[in-house]
């Protein structure tokens, strides 16, 4: 079973991520990741196997103020970094981490993102590109022009 850890904090926000991930670690997975943020830089990093695994990829120039972290169970694509979370929409704009099965998401894929490519084969990865579709088709629409409801 996975665990989320998430932070909007000052500083170190790789450092809580790893702690939070680690007092995870008895859930069970087989795979981590962790994206983490500030004004200037974000970084996306992730690991197979352990969570020592991911300590040793999180360098000195990995820093943030916020920040998600995930351990993986997979259910949908092996065990692999590339399947690890965080995912990211085809802008990089958003980033998402999950815990669970999403049911339909073969059908959420023929529906709305036939024409996308993904890295990797989890359900997940079909979320966060949905989710990237749905906001540009929201944001896209026109505004309606007020009406005057009195002469
Ligand atoms: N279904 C997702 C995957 O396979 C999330 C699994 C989990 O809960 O860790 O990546």
């Amino acid at each position: 079973m996975c665990g989320i850890v998430g932070i909007v904090g000052k500083s170190n926000a790789e450092r809580i991520i790893l702690n939070g991930l680690e007092r995870l670690e008895y859930r069970g997975y087989d795979s981590a990741g962790l994206y983490v943020a500030d004004r200037t830089s974000d970084h996306l990093v992730k690991a197979q196997g352990r969570i020592k695994n991911l300590e040793e990829k999180v360098t000195s120039e990995v820093t943030g103020t916020i920040g998600i972290g995930h351990t993986r169970w997979a259910t949908h694509g092996k065990p692999s970094e590339m399947n690890a979370h965080p995912h990211t929409s085809a802008n990089q704009a958003l980033v998402l981490v999950h815990n669970g099965v999403i049911e339909n998401f073969e059908e959420l894929h023929q529906e709305y993102l036939s024409n996308h490519q993904f890295e990797g084969q989890t359900d997940t990865e079909i979320v966060v590109h949905l989710i990237e579709v749905l906001k540009s088709k929201t944001t896209a629409r026109p505004k309606q022009p007020s009406k005057k409801l009195c002469p």
